[in-house]
């Protein structure tokens, strides 16, 4: 082999990222050193703030993880025990786990083939088999970065008189066909600074988003037991807030995630195009159709913004693991976003779930595949992930 099997690549560097922030992160993380203020406190309400201009919404909530976010949304909503929420069976675990968590039941639905995310026709299928009022919301997850469709999605919530809670833990800052910022379009929206997320904090850190005063209000009471004013308790909640030192790491990144964003597009456009050269097609030709059996994403529409938290291959599902052999060995980070399908999950045994239930989502799982795309990758790093993608692919 050449000398390019020498370029490592991993699946993201973080290390890479932090050195170019590194002179900012320091005296940021100091001065809450200094301040000995390490929860809430100025920097939370100054990050919430610079959050709410970003993201469009008048009201943003900071919180512990992506996972308490989904949770505080959920019990502002008033989601609890006899209540069904709908959401897709192709997500992280998440975003099913908090509807059990707060005592409601997850009914999964299928994704789209092409662009992976909630399917809205199998939503109406499930809604036509239900008893009006037993499903009460709704979670749209913006999959790998890209917007799913909120204006079916909204239209169908409009319909049965549903909320909709948006998990956006991999979008910030994407924006739907209409150019909105995910997020700012349900009733509540949930965002993750898990450190491999799009705006990653050190540690785990969340962010919810209303337009809705009250719903604000019942999410900052939650996040800190229930209470208001300290030691007298409105509700059950819990202990869900941000930390300072987090809020000030992360508002020295979000100053760069405009660029960082653009980054991971080029790296998008560079891998679409040589891919495309070799003979690849986009997700929205399938694999049965014959070519070259590799397919890239499909580009988001026009008008709509992908930021790319993930850059997710399609490959024929019984060459997956072989082909992600080939990239270990040549030293290539990769992930497979998700190996197993909610509905196939053993905690959700008892929901009566078959394979073949959701076969979009069931053969995404066999046939997707994660390569690098963070910003800072060079090109010699990307023409490596190309050449081992193809060389394997080839070899089938
Ligand atoms: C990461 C993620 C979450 C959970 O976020 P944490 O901060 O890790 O708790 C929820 N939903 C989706 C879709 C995610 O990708």
């Amino acid at each position: 082999m050449t000398s390019a099997t020498h370029v490592d690549v991993p699946l993201l560097d973080l290390k890479a990222q932090y050195a170019t922030i590194r002179s900012e992160i320091e005296p940021a993380v100091q001065e809450v050193l200094e301040s000995q203020v390490f929860i809430g406190g100025p920097k939370v309400a100054e990050f919430e703030c610079r959050c709410a201009g970003y993201l469009d919404v008048p009201y943003t909530v900071g919180n512990s993880s992506g996972s308490d976010a989904l949770i505080l949304a959920l019990d502002a909503l008033g989601v609890g025990p006899g209540d069904e929420v709908i959401v897709p069976t192709y997500t992280f675990f998440s975003t099913a786990g908090s509807v059990s968590r707060v005592g409601a039941t997850p009914v999964f639905v299928d994704i789209d083939p092409t662009t992976y995310q909630i399917d809205p026709d199998s939503i109406r299928r499930v809604l036509a088999g239900r008893k009006p009022g037993a499903v009460k919301a709704l979670m749209p997850v913006h999959l790998f970065g890209q917007a799913a469709d909120l204006d079916a999605i909204m239209a169908i919530a409009d319909e049965h008189d549903l909320r909709v809670v948006e998990d956006a833990a991999q979008a910030f800052g994407t924006e739907d066909v209409r150019g909105r910022r995910v997020g700012s379009v349900g009733d509540i929206g949930t965002f993750s600074f898990f450190p491999s997320k799009n705006l990653g904090g050190f540690g785990d850190g969340g962010l919810c988003t209303t337009r809705d005063e009250a719903l604000a209000e019942r999410m900052i009471r939650f996040r800190n037991h229930g209470m208001k004013p300290k030691y007298f308790h409105h509700d059950v909640g819990l202990n869900a807030r941000l930390d300072a030192l987090q809020a000030a790491i992360l508002l020295v990144k979000i100053e760069h995630l405009d660029a960082w964003s653009a980054g991971r597009q080029a790296n998008a456009t560079w891998y679409d195009e040589a891919f495309a050269a070799a003979g690849a097609a986009t997700s929205g030709v399938s694999l049965d159709e014959g070519g070259l059996p590799l397919r890239t994403p499909e580009p988001a529409p026009v008008g709509a913004r992908h930021i790319y938290n993930q850059y997710v291959l399609r490959v024929p599902g019984s060459h997956r693991d072989a082909i992600r052999e080939t990239l270990k060995a040549a030293r290539i980070g990769n992930e497979v976003y998700y190996p197993r399908c909610l509905h196939e999950q053993d905690c959700y045994r008892d929901l009566g779930h078959q394979a073949g239930d959701f076969p979009n989502a069931e053969r995404a799982s066999r046939e997707t595949i994660a390569i690098p795309i963070f910003p800072e990758l060079t090109e010699s790093q990307r023409q490596h992930v190309v050449d081992t993608v193809l060389a394997s692919i080839r070899a089938i």
